[in-house]
């Protein structure tokens, strides 16, 4: 049974935020250890843009990326289960008609509508489906890493609309139509990398230090790197 927030003010990254009640429309499970938790949305938000979650009001809100597109009824939140975290395992079992709190979204990870490398490793694609689904991928390339092809969360999607400038790339799984390795495996083949415009990489520390690294090595400017880690 989860313990209600009786008010709506609660301690978020070193500050009081307020936090807002929403119903639970859907939480399905898309993959061995993925969900997709759908709510009414009843705020503008930017796509790029993150929102605090929680459950309970001793309990700081978590952060996650809305994968959702902009202008749809829906907002979508696109996550995975640490078995030892406080919040995703009871979130994940959450029904829909449940309530859970949510922060205004924010964040500053916002794409511009020139020419643009997206990178993502895991859940690091929510942002880029965002932007996806809000319209702003016409002139961008998406380079999708995953392990598994179950977790190349939305492939269906990116494939049928943005053909060639799609890049899955599956790195424990030999995948038709994928490349077979990491984001980084499949930067190092590239003969030739664009270097003036800019790329923007959302994921674990991990990969984005990596992959910020091997662009920089390729002669991307610094400046044309932005980046959203995941931790
Ligand atoms: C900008 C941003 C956007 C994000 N977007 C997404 C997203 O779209 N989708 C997504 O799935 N995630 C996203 N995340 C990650 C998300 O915010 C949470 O960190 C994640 O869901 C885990 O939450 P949790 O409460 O279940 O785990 P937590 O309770 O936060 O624990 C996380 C892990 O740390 C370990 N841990 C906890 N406390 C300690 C401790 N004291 N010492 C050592 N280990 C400890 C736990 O065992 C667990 O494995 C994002 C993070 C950021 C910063």
């Amino acid at each position: 049974m989860h313990q209600v927030v009786s008010y709506y003010s609660i301690h978020f990254l070193g500050f009081m935020r307020e936090v807002f009640p929403v119903t639970v429309l859907g939480n399905k499970k898309i993959a061995s250890n993925s969900w997709l938790l759908s709510f009414k949305r009843n705020f503008e938000f930017t796509a790029g843009h993150v929102i605090g979650i929680t459950l309970y009001n001793n309990l700081e809100p978590r952060l996650y990326s809305i994968a959702s597109g902009t202008q749809q009824n829906e907002v979508w939140i696109l996550y995975t289960v640490k078995p030892d975290g406080l919040l995703t395992p009871p979130l994940s079992a959450a029904k829909p008609g449940e309530t859970i709190y949510l922060t205004k979204p924010f964040g500053n990870f916002i794409c511009k509508d020139d020419e643009a490398i997206w990178i993502a490793t895991g859940t690091g694609v929510a942002p880029f489906a965002s932007m996806f689904f809000s319209g702003q991928h016409k002139n961008k390339t998406l380079i999708q890493g995953s392990r598994n092809f179950e977790t190349l969360y939305f492939y269906n999607h990116f494939k049928n609309e943005m053909g060639n400038n799609y890049k899955p790339c599956c790195s424990k799984q030999d995948q038709k139509d994928c490349f077979n390795g990491r984001v980084t495996d499949y930067l190092e083949k590239q003969e030739s990398i664009k270097t003036g415009i800019p790329y923007y990489l959302c994921g674990i520390a991990e990969m984005v230090v990596d992959t910020r690294d091997l662009l920089i090595e390729r002669g991307v400017p610094f400046n044309k790197i932005m980046a959203e880690i995941f931790f």
